[in-house]
C-alpha cells in the first residue's frame, strides 16, 4: 500500500478538497438561504414597482459613479438587502428610468415583468442555448419565436435568423449575410455601394465600419416631404453608379425611423432591389412589431421581399433590455456567413443543419434569450399586445394633435408612435428657446423627453413605446410643455443665462 500524498503543511488531498469545497459553499445557498435571497429581492423588486409612478422618469445624479465605486470588490461580504439598498440609489435611480411609463424620449424599452421571471428561470437552470445537441430544447424554443417572426414578416420556409442581444448586433448580423451573399471581397470594397438615407439608425454605418467595410461606398438617398427614402432617387442612384462602373450591393429601408417614425416605401424599393440584383434589408427595430395590426399592414407591405429584417422585442414586445432579432429570407446566407466546426465540439457536430444559433451569429455560449421572449408571448397571448401597440398610436396621435392645438408647430401626422413638434417663439433663436426647453424638460424630471436635428432644425420629438405610457403620461407632459413655454418667455434672460453657462 502506497502512503497518501501529503501537502507542505502536511493536510492530505481528500481534506484539502473538502476543506475547498466548505469555503466554495456560499456560493450554493442550500434552500432556506435562498428564499430568503428570494424574498429580499422580491421585496425590493415589489417596492420598486409600487414606487415608480410616483419616482422621477429622470433625473441627473452626479452621485452614481461615487456610490457605486464606494462598495470595493474585494474579500469583504455585504447583506443583500444592503446590496439591493446601494442597487436602488446608485443605479435604478439616476439618470432615465427605462421602467417608468414617462420615459417617451429616443425609443423606450420595456420590462415585462414575465420576461423578468423568464431571465431568472433561465439563469437558474442555466439552459444552454448555443448547440441543438447540448440545449435541444432551448434551441427548438428560440427558433420557434423565430419562426413566428418570420411568420409575421411574410418570409417562406428557409428563413432562418437569431435572437442578438440588441438591435444593433442584429443590423450587424444581417449584413454579414448580405456581403457572403454579394460576395465581397476586401479589394471588391471601395467600388462596392450602400443605399441608405440621412434617417437610417447609425448602427448601420458602425455596422460597416467594424465589418471591416469602411470603404465601402454609402450613396444617401434623398427623403420625401414625410422623411422616407424616395424610391424613384434609389433607381436614378443605382442606374447612376453602375454607369461610373461601380457595384451597387446593399439598399438599407428602415420600417420606422429612429428620429420621426417614418416607414420607407418597402413595395418599390423591393422591386428596384429585385431588379438590380441587390440585397435589400430593412431595419424594423422600432416599427417592425406594429406588423402585428392589421390596421398597418398595409404600411409594411413588401417587407416579405426583403433579403434580411431586424426586429426588436426590447422595443416593439415591450422586453427588458437585451433582445433583438435578425432573420434572413434565404437562411443559407447566414448559416455560410457563420457556420464552423472545432475539434473540440466533436460530439455536437450533427450530419444535416439543425438549426443551432452558434451556426447563424457569431456567438457560440450565450443567455438564453428565447425563454424571455417565448414565455410573456404564452402567458398572455397577443391580444394584450396588440392592444398595448394601439394604445400607444393613438396616444402619439392625440399628442399630436393636442400640442398643435397649444400653437406648437408640429411635425408629420404620426405614421407610428413618433411625433415632432417645437415651439417658435415670436422673437429669438427657435433652436435655442427649444434647447432651453429641453433642458426645462429634464430638469422637470416627470417624464423624459429627447430631440433631435432634422435639417438643421432642433427638434423635439415624443415616442410612446414604454407599455407603462398611459393617457394621463401624455396629459402630463402636455402640461409640462405649456407651463415649460410659459415659464421660459416669461424669464427670458434666465434661460439664456443658463444655456450660455451650459455651453461654455
Ligand atoms: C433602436 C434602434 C436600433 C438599435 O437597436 P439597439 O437595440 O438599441 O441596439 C437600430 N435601428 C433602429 C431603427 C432603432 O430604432
Amino acid at each position: 500500500m502506497t502512503a497518501r500524498a501529503t501537502g507542505d503543511d502536511g493536510e492530505d488531498p481528500r481534506s484539502r478538497i473538502k476543506r475547498l469545497e466548505r469555503a466554495a459553499s456560499p456560493l450554493d445557498p442550500g434552500p432556506e438561504e435562498r428564499d430568503r435571497l428570494m424574498a429580499a429581492t422580491h421585496g425590493y423588486a415589489r417596492r420598486f414597482l409600487e414606487e415608480l409612478p410616483s419616482r422621477l422618469t429622470y433625473g441627473a445624479d452626479k452621485r452614481a459613479a461615487p456610490l457605486v465605486r464606494s462598495l470595493e470588490i474585494g474579500e469583504g461580504t455585504h447583506g443583500i438587502e444592503a446590496l439591493l439598498e446601494r442597487y436602488d440609489e446608485s443605479v435604478a435611480r439616476p439618470g432615465i428610468a427605462p421602467a417608468h411609463g414617462g420615459h417617451l424620449g429616443y425609443i423606450p424599452g420595456g420590462g415585462l415583468y414575465a420576461s423578468a421571471l423568464a431571465d431568472y428561470v433561465a439563469a437558474v437552470t442555466n439552459e444552454y442555448a448555443g448547440v441543438r445537441f447540448a440545449g435541444p430544447g432551448s434551441v427548438e424554443m428560440e427558433n420557434q419565436v423565430l419562426d413566428w417572426m418570420a411568420g409575421l414578416v411574410g418570409y417562406p420556409g428557409g428563413a432562418e435568423g437569431n435572437l442578438a442581444s440588441g438591435g444593433s448586433i442584429a443590423n450587424l448580423i444581417a449584413i454579414v449575410a448580405a456581403r457572403e451573399a454579394a460576395g465581397l471581397e476586401a479589394r471588391g470594397v471601395p467600388d462596392a455601394v450602400v443605399y441608405s438615407t440621412s434617417h437610417a439608425h447609425h448602427c448601420i454605418a458602425r455596422a460597416l465600419r467594424v465589418l471591416g467595410l469602411g470603404e465601402t461606398r454609402v450613396h444617401e438617398i434623398p427623403l420625401d416631404e414625410r422623411f422616407r427614402l424616395r424610391a424613384d432617387a434609389l433607381a436614378a442612384a443605382i442606374a447612376e453608379d453602375r454607369g461610373a462602373g461601380l457595384r451597387p450591393w446593399l439598399v438599407i429601408a428602415s420600417a420606422g425611423t429612429t428620429d420621426v417614425g417614418a416607414i420607407d416605401p418597402l413595395d418599390p424599393i423591393a422591386d428596384i432591389a429585385e431588379a438590380e440584383g441587390v440585397w435589400l434589408h430593412v431595419d424594423a427595430a422600432y416599427g417592425g412589431f406594429f406588423a402585428l395590426l392589421e390596421s398597418h399592414r398595409a404600411a409594411f407591405a413588401g417587407m416579405e421581399r426583403s433579403h434580411s429584417i431586424v426586429l426588436d422585442p426590447h422595443k416593439g414586445l415591450f422586453l427588458p433590455y437585451g433582445v433583438g432579432a435578425v432573420l434572413v429570407r434565404e437562411g443559407e446566407w447566414l448559416r455560410r456567413a457563420h457556420a464552423y466546426h472545432a475539434h473540440y465540439m466533436q460530439d455536437a457536430v450533427a450530419e444535416e443543419f439543425e438549426r443551432s444559433p452558434a451556426d447563424l451569429s457569431p456567438e457560440l455560449t450565450k443567455h438564453f434569450r428565447g425563454l424571455r421572449v417565448w414565455l410573456p408571448l404564452l402567458l398572455h397571448g397577443l391580444e394584450p399586445f396588440r392592444a398595448c401597440l394601439e394604445e400607444k398610436l393613438e396616444l402619439a396621435r392625440y399628442f399630436h394633435a393636442e400640442i398643435a392645438a397649444r400653437g406648437f408647430e408640429v411635425g408629420p401626422t404620426p405614421e407610428l408612435s413618433v411625433a415632432t413638434y417645437r415651439w417658435v417663439p415670436d422673437s429669438g433663436d427657435a433652436n435655442d428657446f427649444n434647447r432651453a426647453l429641453i433642458e426645462h424638460v429634464h430638469r422637470d424630471g416627470r417624464v423624459f423627453l429627447s430631440s433631435t436635428m432634422i435639417d438643421g432644425v432642433f427638434t423635439l420629438r415624443i415616442a410612446v413605446l414604454a407599455f407603462r405610457t398611459h393617457l394621463d403620461t401624455i396629459d402630463l407632459t402636455l402640461r409640462i410643455l405649456e407651463d415649460g413655454v410659459a415659464e421660459l418667455e416669461a424669464h427670458p434672460e434666465r434661460w439664456r443665462r443658463d444655456l450660455e453657462a451650459s455651453r461654455a
